[in-house]
């Protein structure tokens, strides 16, 4: 591992081989958390008529105040009704479109209905309680920008906005494979020298969650053939990602294996702890990331690198990974040659975000990792950042 790459280095070349796949038209039933392919603009304007933004009595704000007689009642989804005439006012439900004539709606709250007619005791101004026509969007505005991954606020824009379908890039299928002889899957018994494999299906979990169709390979054991088959498959897909055999030992197969059937090496080694010995290359347009088996390590590899090429495959504007600030409530020490990520628990204060490192930070302590919230960032570099310093994370919840 002659010269490792620093992560901003590496994330750039991931990036820069991330080209977004085709796009489909879908639903927008079906589309949280799929990324806009292209802008989504408003059918209609939004209010598509002045509508009352309570319920009470529609006016013209200059017969105001007085005592008025109720034309008529309107309620929400009734056609347009016939002009307001002059003194008088309609009684009015909220949503329900505002007639011609008024130009404002005073609140049932503050007017007094009986015989017929309405009192109000004081001045309304014009425009009151009216949303005007548009006020929301125009229609042809764009509603949510192409790049946008879609929330389900972004879904209750378009849907407001009549837009029904949207262009959105196919998910990414991606492949996850994990090696070792050593493995079984959770749930089967262990033989002396066995333990449970966990990576492929954490990794599968956070892909998924970045969108990805993951097809789930085998565990297989450190030999050629069964690495071969597997590869192959995986290799099909649009991302492939490998846990284990990424290091130097004798039985550390994945990057000759996977060189041999004409995946080019684009790097071995990212400047990260953990994570190190990462490896990433390509083969037509498929990515191949080797993430090292310790847990930690796949795990920090995954958030950094491959949930970004999973997002970036999608065409989002903005794969990250996305950092927060925070404050750390211990001193961390750095590290001279590599970025660390340290696992953390998250806590609000007054002043912001404050970020506690859990007790176990080796590469292999899945479970304590699992006793924290954030990833803190400690950028590589000499001595240590004093408590109370401003450092960014990675959420992992
Ligand atoms: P390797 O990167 O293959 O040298 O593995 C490094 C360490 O991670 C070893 O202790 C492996 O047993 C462990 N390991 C490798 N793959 C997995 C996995 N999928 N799940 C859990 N631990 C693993
Ligand atoms: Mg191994």
């Amino acid at each position: 591992m002659a010269s490792l790459r620093t992560i901003e280095d590496a994330l750039r070349s991931v990036l820069d081989r991330a080209q977004p796949l085709s796009a489909e038209t879908i639903p927008i039933s079906d589309a949280a958390g799929r990324v806009l392919a292209a802008v989504a603009r408003a059918r209609v304007d939004l209010p598509p008529f002045p509508s009352s933004a309570m319920d009470g009595f529609a006016v013209r704000a200059a017969d105001t105040p007085g005592t008025l007689p109720v034309a008529c009642r309107i309620a929400a989804g009734a056609p347009v009704s016939a002009p307001l005439a002059p003194g008088t006012a309609a009684g009015i439900a909220t949503g329900a479109s505002v007639p011609n004539g008024a130009d404002a709606v005073v609140p049932v709250e503050h007017a007094v209905e009986s015989d017929g007619h309405v009192e109000i005791a004081t001045a309304v101004q014009s425009g009151a309680h009216v949303r005007p026509r548009g006020g929301d969007v125009e229609a042809g505005d764009a509603v949510v920008p192409a790049g946008a991954r879609i929330g389900a606020w972004h879904i209750g824009a378009l849907g407001a906005a009549g837009v029904g379908e949207v262009e959105c890039a196919r998910r990414p299928r991606v492949a996850v494979l994990a090696t070792g002889s050593e493995l079984r899957a959770p749930g089967d018994d262990l033989e002396p020298g066995q333990i449970f494999e966990s990576n492929r299906l954490m990794v599968a979990a956070l892909l998924a969650a970045a969108g990805a169709e993951v097809v789930l390979l085998p565990i297989v054991p450190d030999d050629d053939a069964a690495h071969q088959d597997a590869l192959a498959r995986g290799l099909a897909a649009d991302v492939l990602v490998t846990s284990g055999g990424v290091s130097v030992g004798p039985h550390d197969l994945v990057r000759r294996l996977a060189g041999g059937l004409g995946v080019e090496e684009v790097f071995w080694g990212v400047a990260v702890k953990p994570g190190k010995p990462l490896s990433f290359g390509v083969r037509g347009r498929t990515l191949v990331f080797g993430l090292p088996g310790n847990p930690v390590s796949s795990l920090v590899g995954a958030l950094l690198f491959v949930c970004p090429a999973v997002l970036a495959l999608q065409g989002a504007a903005d794969p990250g990974p996305r950092y927060e600030a925070a404050r750390s409530a211990r001193s961390l020490r750095r590290n001279a040659q590599r970025d660390e990520f340290v696992r953390a628990r998250r806590g609000w204060e007054t002043d912001g975000v404050v970020v506690d490192p859990v007790a176990g930070q080796e590469s292999h302590r899945i479970v304590r990792a699992a006793s924290a919230d954030v990833l803190v960032h400690v950028p590589r570099g000499t001595g240590e950042l004093p408590a109370g310093s401003t450092v960014r994370d990675l959420a992992l919840a």
